[in-house]
């Protein structure tokens, strides 16, 4: 069983995250999107409603489960008993990130290799800060997130205006 985690705050998910997870299931047998609570980040979204939107979004898509986890990546992918950390790139602003990172955990856990994939050409600008931006002043979003997200990207701009 060759069982990949793709990791991230998915804040929420973009069509860039789904074109690395329709990916990275071609190549694995199972992919576990792992959503992060990620408290540093201070997210939009509850984990709840990420983890919700991410089954919605990748529920035809064969091969794919989805989880939340807390606290270091290298763990959450040994509970899974996977052995590859799929992250993806961008642009050269992600390398130096994602570099590090991999790098780190190679050293901690010698165990487990990352694979960096690069972005579909379509999505290399798109991140779910930009998504926000766009939402957050009334703009479309439809062409950036999958319509069940940008259904509950809308309802939660709403929810915050009549606060
Ligand atoms: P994190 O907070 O862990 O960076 P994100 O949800 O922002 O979480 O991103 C998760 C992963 O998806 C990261 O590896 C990021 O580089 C990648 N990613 C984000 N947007 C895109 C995109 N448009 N195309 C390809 N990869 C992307």
């Amino acid at each position: 069983m060759r069982r990949a985690v793709y990791p991230g705050t998915f804040d929420p998910v973009t069509n860039g995250h789904l074109d690395i997870i329709r990916r990275a299931a071609q190549q694995f047998d199972e992919v576990v999107v792992g959503v992060l609570c990620n408290s540093k980040k201070s997210p939009l979204f509850s984990i709840d409603e990420r983890v919700r939107m991410l089954q919605e979004v990748t529920k035809d898509i064969p091969g794919v489960r989805v989880d939340s986890f807390d606290g270091m990546t290298v763990n959450f992918v040994r509970a899974c008993g996977a052995g590859v950390i799929i992250r993806g790139l961008r642009a050269v602003t992600d390398f130096e990130n994602e570099l590090q990172m991999a790098q780190t955990n190679r050293v901690i856990a010698p165990d487990i290799d990352t694979m960096l994939m690069v972005t579909s050409l379509e999505y290399a600008y798109l991140s779910s800060t930009i998504v926000k931006e766009l939402a957050s002043h009334g703009e479309a979003i439809e062409r950036f997130v999958p319509p069940y997200a940008a259904e509950k990207i809308k309802e939660k701009y709403k929810e915050i205006i009549q606060k």
